[in-house]
């Protein structure tokens, strides 16, 4: 079990600033964790990550549309050693997905394995589609991550499937739709039930809740970023389900209790970023 972890912002997007304005929540967060344990430490997810900053290499159209802050001391390497540990203490990393404002930190970590779902790695490099060739930004994996592979096997996980990745306490689970092997990352926490990083299956933490609602703006962006519609609907409603059944006002067992978050709502990002687990 992850012996601490914590909750990092590795990206804020001011969308109220920019074009994005009337189809964004006005400040978005790129949420990852920062598992530590004896082995060593776990990221999920990354953000942006410096040479992001540096060569300005997430595009024109997306800095436009998000207005990213850029800033040096959010990137996961920043806050890794401001933790006190050195980027070669990263010894893995887990990725939602390869879109860019999750991917962008890779290269901070070059020694690191990184768990992928294996459809989401395929479709990354073959960007066989212009609005793939777009959202992929090869640059962010030209140093050769040492890929880690993973595909469903038959394990469940409340419900969903599972795949064991790192340790028995950090499970991959898929949910794709808004990219082709987009998952959700399960955490199981020292204190007790787990985290569900949900990456980007849904944006608003609205759309968790029953009844369910869906900023106006929002249901236009996820449409025209989802890979398949029909799949991303879908998740969104299994996790509206999982909420119910197993969120923290549930009334589910204390080992059951499933804390679930998306990677860009910051209400959600702020409510956790000062726990301590
Ligand atoms: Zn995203």
């Amino acid at each position: 079990m992850a012996s601490a972890i914590r909750h990092l912002n590795c990206g804020t997007m001011a969308a109220s600033l920019s074009m994005g304005g009337r189809l964004l929540p006005a400040r978005l967060v790129a949420h990852c964790l920062l598992l530590e344990d004896d082995r060593g430490l776990t990221l999920v997810d990354t953000g942006f990550g410096t040479a992001d900053l540096i060569e300005k290499r997430l595009g024109k159209a997306f800095v436009r549309l998000t207005g990213p802050s850029l800033d040096p001391a959010e990137t996961a390497i920043a806050q890794v050693r401001g933790a006190g540990y050195a980027a070669a203490d990263v010894t893995d990393i887990v990725v939602t997905h390869l879109d860019r404002d999750h991917a962008g930190g890779l290269g901070d970590f070059p020694g690191a394995r990184v768990h992928i779902l294996a459809d989401e790695l395929a479709a990354a490099r073959a960007r066989s589609t212009l609005r793939d060739k777009d959202r992929y930004v090869t640059a962010q994996w030209a140093h050769g991550p040492r890929w880690v592979e993973h595909a469903p096997a038959g394990d469940a996980w409340l419900g969903f499937e599972a795949v064991t990745v790192v340790n028995d306490n950090a499970l991959l689970v898929p949910l794709p739709g808004h990219s082709a092997g987009h998952c959700g990352v399960a955490v199981r926490r020292p204190s007790g039930g787990w985290f569900l990083h949900a990456g980007d299956a849904y944006f608003s933490r609205t759309q968790k809740e029953t009844p369910p609602s869906t900023p106006t703006g929002l249901s236009v962006f996820q449409a025209a970023v989802q890979k398949d519609r029909t799949s991303r609907r879908a998740n969104v409603d299994r996790l509206r389900s999982l909420h119910a059944e197993h969120g923290p006002d549930s009334g589910a067992a204390p080992e059951e209790t499933v804390t679930i978050f998306c990677a860009h709502d910051a209400v959600e990002y702020d409510a956790l970023a000062d726990v301590t687990d």
